[in-house]
C-alpha cells in the first residue's frame, strides 16, 4: 500500500494575537512537514463568530511569515483544497452533519437556553450526556410528528453528538502513547446550531478529512476532544489522521500555563509581534519589536519541548528540519525561560557579521538623528558587540562614540576626580592631539610615556579621563573610543569636563 503524502495543518482562531505556544505549534508542523517531503496547510477557524477579533487572521500570517514558516497552501495563498477559511466553507458542513443524524450518530436538541441554565444550576454537575439525553428535549425524545412540527416552525435548534455509553475510546497519540477514556465520561458536544454554523468539532474534523490531512500536532489542551473526535471519524467511516498532542508552554517558575495574560505582566513578551487590542486599544509587546532575530526566536522555541537528543543548542531552520522528530517531544510542559531566551538572541547577534550589524546599527543611529560613517559603525560594533543581546542595546554601550556626555556621574566623579585631575588630563590630552598618528597602540604608548615620567598610576589618569570622554565609569578600553572620536574631540571633551568639574 502507498503511504499517503504527509499533509499538515496549522489551524488558528482568529480570537486574538498569536501566543507564543501556538507558534511553537505551528513549527513543529512546519518542520515535520518539510522533513517528509509534505504539505503545510494554513487554515483559519473562525465558526465562533462570537470571539471573531478583527485583525487577528492578518496578525497571524504575519507572524508566520516572520518566523519563517511557510505554507504549501492556506487561506492566504489558496490551494486545490480551498477555500481555507472556515466561514468561507459554511454550506458545505451541512451535508455532514445530515449524515450524522441520518445514521443517528447525532440528534436535535431544543432545549431552550434558559432550560440548560435552570438545570446546571440545579444540578451543578449537569452535563448533557448518554446519561441525561433521555429526559431533555430532544428528537431521542420526542415523538416524530412534534420534531417536524417544531423544525417546520423554525425553532432554534442545536445538533448534539450521540456519543455512546459504556464503551473505551482509545486515543492513539504520537507523543502520549495510548490514551483510554469511557465514553460515559464525555459530553454530547455540540456539532451544528441552526444558525447554520458548525461548531469547531464538527467542522475540524470535516475540514481534516477533506484537505487529507495525515498528522494533526496541537497544543495539549485539545486532547479532552481528541476521544469526540475519534468518535466522529468513526462515525463517518473515515480513516482518522495520527494525533500528536504538544506539551505546554509554562510559566517562568513552572506554576501554570504560560497565558495570553501574562504578556508583559512578568516582563517579557508572549506574542511574536506587537499587538494593539482593537477594542481597548491596549498595546502587548512583540519578540519582533522586543529586537529579536527571527531565527534566534524559532531555535528558543523549538527547545521548548523538543530537543535533539544531543547538547546542541543552536539549531538553523534547515538543522531543526532535519533533526525534529515528534519522539524526542516531551510529555510534560516546558518552562519558558526568559533569561534563556535572550541568551539566544545573544548568539545569533554574535553569529552576524560586523558589517551587517553595523549595517542594522547604522538604522539605529539614524533613529537618533546621527549620520555615522559605516566604517565608523562598524568599528564601534566590533568593539562593543560583546556586551549586548540585541542590536538596539549597541546604543546604550556605544553612544559617547558619537556624542559627548551630557552630564557626569556624581558617584564616580566624587571617587575618580582629585583636584589635580584636570591638570593632568588636560596635560595628556595636549600631549595625546600632538601624535602625528592616532592608532591605539600610538596612543597606548604615549599615555604609558606620560605616566611614567610623570610618575602617577594608570588609576589615576585614566578614570578622570574616562570620566571627561564618557562621563562615567563604562566603556571598552579608553583609547580605542579616543582614536575614534578623533583629536578635536578629545580636546572638546576634556575642555568641558575640566571647567564643569573643577570644583566638584
Ligand atoms: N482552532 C483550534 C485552535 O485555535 C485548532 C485546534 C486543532 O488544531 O485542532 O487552536
Amino acid at each position: 500500500m502507498n503511504t499517503p503524502k504527509v499533509r499538515v495543518r496549522f489551524a488558528p482562531s482568529p480570537t486574538g494575537p498569536l501566543h507564543i505556544g501556538g507558534v511553537r505549534t505551528a513549527l513543529y508542523n512546519y518542520l515535520l512537514a518539510r522533513q517528509l517531503g509534505g504539505d503545510m496547510i494554513l487554515r483559519i477557524e473562525d465558526t465562533d463568530q462570537t470571539r471573531f477579533v478583527p485583525g487577528a487572521e492578518a496578525y497571524i500570517i504575519e507572524s508566520l511569515s516572520w518566523c519563517g514558516i511557510q505554507f504549501d497552501e492556506g487561506v492566504h495563498i489558496g490551494g486545490p483544497y480551498g477555500p481555507y477559511r472556515q466561514s468561507d466553507r459554511k454550506q458545505l458542513y451541512v451535508e455532514y452533519v445530515y449524515q450524522l443524524l441520518d445514521s443517528g450518530h447525532a440528534y436535535y436538541a431544543f432545549d431552550t437556553p434558559e432550560e440548560l441554565e435552570a438545570l446546571r444550576n440545579s444540578h451543578p454537575n449537569f452535563q448533557y450526556d448518554s446519561s441525561t439525553r433521555q429526559g431533555l428535549r430532544n428528537s431521542l425524545t420526542l415523538p416524530a410528528g412534534e420534531i417536524k412540527r417544531l423544525l417546520e416552525a423554525r425553532t432554534p435548534y442545536v445538533v448534539r453528538a450521540c456519543v455512546p455509553a459504556g464503551e473505551e475510546i482509545l486515543v492513539n497519540d504520537l507523543i502520549r502513547g495510548e490514551v483510554r477514556v469511557q465514553s460515559s465520561t464525555l459530553d454530547d458536544k455540540v456539532l451544528f446550531k441552526s444558525d447554520g454554523m458548525p461548531t469547531y468539532h464538527l467542522a475540524n474534523i470535516v475540514d481534516d478529512h477533506l484537505m487529507l490531512i495525515t498528522h494533526v500536532i496541537r497544543g495539549e489542551e485539545w486532547l479532552p476532544s481528541a476521544p469526540l473526535h475519534v468518535l466522529l471519524y468513526r462515525f463517518f467511516g473515515w480513516q482518522a489522521p495520527q494525533f500528536a498532542h504538544l506539551p505546554l508552554l509554562l510559566k517562568p517558575d513552572g506554576n501554570g500555563k504560560l497565558s495570553k495574560r501574562d504578556g508583559d505582566r512578568l516582563g517579557f513578551p508572549v506574542f511574536p509581534l506587537r499587538w494593539t487590542d482593537p477594542k481597548t486599544g491596549d498595546i502587548s509587546s512583540g519578540y519582533r519589536e522586543s529586537g529579536y532575530f527571527p531565527e534566534a526566536f524559532i531555535n528558543l522555541l523549538a527547545l521548548l519541548g523538543w530537543n535533539p537528543g544531543t547538547e546542541q543548542e543552536i539549531l538553523s531552520m534547515d538543522e531543526l528540519i532535519r533533526l525534529f522528530s515528534l519522539d524526542r517531544v516531551n510529555k510534560s510542559g516546558a518552562r519558558f525561560d526568559p533569561e534563556k531566551a535572550k541568551w539566544f538572541n545573544q548568539q545569533y547577534l554574535r553569529m552576524q557579521s560586523n558589517a551587517e550589524l553595523a549595517a542594522a546599527f547604522l538604522h539605529v543611529l539614524a533613529e537618533k538623528g546621527i549620520q555615522a560613517e559605516p566604517e565608523m559603525a562598524e568599528k564601534v560594533v566590533t568593539l562593543v558587540k560583546d556586551r549586548v543581546n540585541f542590536v538596539k542595546e549597541l546604543w546604550d554601550q556605544s553612544w559617547f562614540f558619537f556624542i559627548a556626555p551630557e552630564s557626569y556621574d556624581e558617584g564616580f566623579a566624587k571617587k575618580r576626580w582629585k583636584a589635580d585631575s584636570g591638570t593632568i588630563i588636560s596635560d595628556l590630552a595636549s600631549r595625546l592631539i600632538a601624535l602625528k598618528e592616532f592608532t591605539v597602540e600610538v596612543l597606548d604608548a604615549e599615555v604609558q610615556r606620560f605616566l611614567e615620567e610623570k610618575q602617577i598610576g594608570m588609576g589615576t589618569v585614566m578614570n578622570a579621563l574616562r570620566l571627561a570622554i564618557i562621563g562615567s565609569g563604562m566603556g571598552p578600553h579608553l583609547t580605542e573610543v579616543i582614536a575614534l572620536i578623533g583629536r578635536e574631540e578629545l580636546t572638546s571633551r576634556v575642555n568641558r569636563a575640566v571647567s564643569t568639574l573643577k570644583n566638584s
